[in-house]
């Protein structure tokens, strides 16, 4: 590894509108200044008051992500961590909120000894301390920092400002990258670069003039264009950077390397690169891209009512999981989403089960839609379908097992059923009393917690070939340590325990009862990461095509 002698920073920001991709191009950079042989990490900046993305509603927000160390953040930490195969912490985050509340706290403890404590400068200099805290723990060669929303809109100013204040410090250490928009009116039907050139201006008008502009379209963009943006916004013709719309956003670190993109930063730094060695990615996008069967995978969730595409982006991590655990059997998978409600109208479209290779039920929260999850699991359940539940889908295959296999008729969970004569599913009693004094934010059982796995041969002994595992959570209900007996006796496979607080993690159903039915406490999602399928995921997947072969 090369130790350069000064951690370089790289700011992403983005033009024109949001959702274009600013995080996928972060994570990209990041992806390719790692296979040039540099130590790299990143912050995502969001500029909300929230002082972390827990308390959204997932259909303001898209999915949140966990990390290890329990920070809920949104989900570009989560691209971050799946393009750099590496795992990343509350300092790889902040939001308005969070830099805010250090300051105040800052001031109400006189650490600043008595001043005037003002927006700017001191707001600026938290950011920038941050980043600099980054660099300390992690002495990385490149940090990029991604600031969330686009230039000009009021709330990412004084982030634009801490970026222009460390360039001023560091004038050969800082580097701008703009993403911005190129639209395609069908009316014209030409690409316009006006919408950037105003971006660009907004930019300038904040002391920042962009090195290098990622131009996102639909399709490539071509000489001509090219050379309007760099002439009206002042960067090289080199340095505009085609990324048309594409199929996988794994292969977005191939396409900006054949724009010579990481050669660019490093030019621009003065530095050559240590390697080249994108080997193990290329084979992922060359495995993506010529796949050799298909998996077909149902996910049974509730329907949001903004349409399916929030529904899709609040399952991100789910999403991805799948596709890893897919891609590593050179399989194309085929996600669909299937909405539970309609189950609880008519049992009769429970049959169109059989025709994936596999049902998951993830996480959630609420009532809305859990009886016909409930069903959805005692179908795949009975008929023989590889099921895997995800957190909720654990808690609810708990109560499907206690209501048809037990005969607890009135298995419930507390979340949906608060006075539940039998509670099956049930918070403990340290979350009951956070609750009770309104304390919503950060609270949950969050981050990683270790599972001691049963030796016995079960379907996470065999697919995490481990004793003790990790994995992340966030949720306030558990299994009801009550009920575990009678549904051991039962024949369900307690097969993951988590040592310190004795709470069941995994529950399974015996291989000779069912090919795969297995559910989890945790997030497996989170873990996943294309160069390594999580274990789970992977089993589940490999499980699916097994079947699929035998029909
Ligand atoms: N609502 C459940 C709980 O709070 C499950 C949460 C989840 O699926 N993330 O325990």
């Amino acid at each position: 590894m090369l130790s350069m002698q000064k951690t370089k920073y790289i700011f992403v920001m983005g033009g024109v509108m949001s959702g274009i991709g600013k995080g996928i191009t972060t994570a990209s950079i990041a992806r390719i200044l790692k296979d040039k042989g540099f130590f790299v990490s990143a912050i995502k900046i969001d500029p909300y008051i929230n002082v972390d993305a827990g308390t959204m509603n997932p259909i303001e927000h898209g999915e949140v992500f966990v990390t290890d160390d329990g920070l809920e953040s949104d989900q570009d930490l989560g691209n971050y961590e799946r393009f750099l195969n590496e795992n990343f912490s509350i300092d790889n985050y902040m939001t308005t909120g969070s830099v805010y509340l250090s300051v105040i706290q800052r001031e109400r403890s006189m650490e600043y000894g008595g001043k005037c404590v003002e927006v700017v400068p001191h707001i600026p200099e938290e950011v920038i301390a941050r980043i600099k805290k980054l660099e300390r723990k992690t002495k990385a060669d490149f940090i990029l920092i991604e600031i969330g929303g686009t230039v000009g809109e009021y709330q990412n100013l004084l982030f634009l400002e801490a970026a222009r204040m460390l360039k001023l410090r560091q004038v050969k250490d800082v580097l701008f990258v703009l993403v911005s928009y190129l639209p395609m009116p069908n009316s014209i039907g030409e690409m316009k670069t006006k919408p950037t050139q105003y971006a660009v201006r907004t930019l300038n008008s904040a002391g920042i003039q962009p090195d290098i502009i990622i131009a996102r379209a639909g399709v490539p963009v071509d000489g001509p264009r090219k050379r309007k943006i760099s002439i009206f916004c002042g960067v090289d013709e080199k340095d505009v950077i085609s990324a048309p719309d594409i199929k996988s956003i794994y292969e977005v670190p191939v396409n900006f390397e054949k724009e010579n993109l990481g050669n660019r930063i490093l030019q621009k730094f003065g530095l050559v690169s240590q390697r080249s060695d994108g080997r193990e990615w290329k084979k992922l996008v060359s495995n993506i891209k010529n796949p050799t069967r298909e998996v077909k995978i149902g996910i049974v969730g509730k329907y949001f009512k903004t349409g399916d595409f929030t529904l899709m982006d609040s399952y991100i991590s789910v999403i991805e999981a799948v596709k890893h655990a897919s891609y590593f059997f050179k399989a194309k998978p085929e996600i669909e989403w299937l909405d539970s409600e309609k189950y609880e109208q008519d049992s009769q479209l429970l049959k169109e089960l059989k025709k994936y290779n596999g049902i998951i039920v993830p996480g959630g929260f609420g009532s809305r839609g859990v009886e016909g999850k409930i069903k959805a699991i005692e179908y795949c359940r009975k008929n023989k379908i590889p099921f895997f539940g995800l957190c909720l889908g654990m808690q609810l295959a708990t109560i499907e097992f206690a209501r048809n296999v037990c005969n607890i008729k009135k298995a419930n969970s507390t979340e949906f059923e608060p006075d539940c004569p039998e509670p099956v599913i049930d918070m403990m009693l340290e979350q009951k009393d956070l609750l009770k004094e309104k304390k919503y934010g950060g609270t949950m059982r969050l981050g990683a917690y270790k599972c001691y796995l049963k030796p016995q041969a079960t379907i996470s002994r065999k697919a995490y070939n481990a004793e003790l595992i990790s994995e992340r959570h966030r949720h306030r209900y558990e299994l009801n340590n009550k009920y575990r007996d009678a549904l051991e006796k039962a024949g369900l496979v307690i097969a993951g325990i988590n040592p310190e607080k004795d709470l069941v993690e995994i529950i399974e159903l015996p291989h000779k009862l069912h090919p795969f039915f297995a559910a989890v406490q945790f997030h497996p999602e989170f873990q996943s990461k294309p160069l390594s399928p999580h274990p789970l995921f992977r089993e589940f997947v490999r499980n699916g095509l097994k079947q699929k072969q035998q029909k």
